[in-house]
This record gives C-alpha cells, structure tokens and sequence, in this order.
C-alpha cells in the first residue's frame, strides 16, 4: 500500500496481508541494490513476501515477488489517480494485525477492476468506498428517515446528510445532498457488495456522479474524522460544490 525511505538504505513498507490484515515492514538494502525486491516494493500489486513477525515491534521484509501486476492501471493517470484514493482509504479502514477476509478479496477485486479497459474509475471509486465502509461496519442508511424513520418509495428521491449519515426527510428538515431513486438504488446495491448497478449505471452526466461521490466522501470524512488526501477531484469540481451547507 505505501513504501516510505528508511535511514540510508532501507525502506519501510505497508502491505494489506490477507493472514495479519495490515502491517508495516522493514526493507533492508531494499534502497543500495535495486535487484533485491525488483519492482515489488512499488503500490499496486499482487506480492509473494516471506517476512519475520516480531509481535508488536516492526517487521522484515526478507523476500518479495510480483505475483500478479496490473498494467492497465499502471499506465493511465486517472486510474492511478482513483488507485491512490483507494489505498489510501484502505490504509485508513484496514484493521492492524487482524486479517479481514472480506477487506483483502475487496481490494483485490478493486485493483483488477481499475486494471479493466472496459470499466471507468470514477464509479468504479464510488462503489469501492461503499463496498469498502459496509465491510468495515459503518454502512450510511440511505433507507429511511434518521429522525423519523420515514421510508421514501421507490421511486422517490431522498435528501442524504452526509454528517449524519442517514436520510432527513423535509418534515424533518431535509439535508442538502439529493439522491435519486435510481441513485439511491445503485448505492444500496453496492453497500450490499454488488457494484455493478454503479458501474452500469447510465449516468446523467458527469455533475450527478460528482456530485454523490462528494456526498459519500463527506460521510467517509466524518466517519473517520480527518479529510482524505488522494480523492481525486478537480479544483473545478470542488469549487462548484463549496457552497455553505447548514448544518441544522
Ligand atoms: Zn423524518
């Protein structure tokens, strides 16, 4: 996940392990000879590493190989761009020194699927966070009304405080973040692990999905109480959006 220089010749390294969930190590000499981890110790891949544990002290890195690499989102700056978003996250929500099935196969899953021509990666992002903070246990409720418990219909539209983390209804006093049905739908799709309604979703255009990742990011933000670093969005994007919001 991230690799950080370490005295003169060493490097400290984050991996997402699927048995110790996260971990930091150290890479001795991973700086004086390129040949003793290659390219393994660079973000985004799919390692083999033998390692030495020392309970709560830091770790050695003793091997390292690539077994899986992702060219595809190598090579494209947007896609990087959303990688970076999503490690970054995963530093945040990654349990230390407790494996977490479900985070691993999701991030695994992420990176093939930002490494897919096919797929665009800002939805991809979007759904990715959902996935991601359902598995980590902090699901926003996009069902029903946090004050009174009003459920919108199907086909209604629903205001979302993304502070609050649930939908207001107007009797309530509403929020500002409007989600569609279909968006509402979409997003609870990926909540319940299944992401492909976000990412097959025809959206209007791309102010509608800016518009909720920013919605979803602000919960995500308040959640864990700091802003994130790699989201990336425009400066025009940001601008347009910075209107005061009321908290209420
Ligand atoms: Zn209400």
């Amino acid at each position: 996940m991230r690799s950080v220089d370490y005295r003169d010749a060493d490097r400290i390294v984050t991996l997402l392990t699927a048995r110790h969930g996260k971990l930091a190590f150290i890479a001795r000499g991973a700086r004086r000879s390129k040949k003793r981890f290659g390219g393994a110790l660079q973000p985004f891949a799919v390692l083999g590493v033998e390692v030495t544990l020392r309970g709560s002290q830091l770790g050695t890195l003793l091997r390292a190989e690539v077994s899986r690499a992702f060219p595809t989102l190598l090579g494209d700056l947007d896609r990087l761009a959303v990688g970076y978003a999503m490690l970054e996250l995963l530093a945040e929500l990654s349990p230390e020194r407790q494996a977490d099935a479900g985070i691993f196969a999701l991030a695994l899953e992420a990176l093939a699927a930002l490494d897919a021509a096919e797929l665009s990666p800002l939805p991809l992002l979007l759904a990715f966070e959902l996935r991601l903070v359902a598995l980590a246990g902090f699901a926003p409720n996009l069902q029903s009304c946090g004050g009174c418990g009003k459920r919108p219909g199907p086909e209604q539209a629903a205001l979302f405080d993304p502070r609050r983390g649930h939908l207001v209804c107007r009797d309530c006093g509403g929020a500002r973040e409007r989600l569609s049905a279909r968006a509402r739908g979409a997003l609870g799709a990926a909540l319940a692990q299944d992401w492909k309604p976000l990412l097959l979703a025809d959206w209007a255009g791309p102010g509608e999905l800016t518009s909720l990742r920013q919605a979803i990011e602000r919960f995500v933000e308040h959640r864990i109480g700091k802003s994130l670093k790699s989201l990336p969005w425009s400066p025009s994007e940001a601008q347009a959006n910075e209107e005061p919001c009321d908290e209420g």
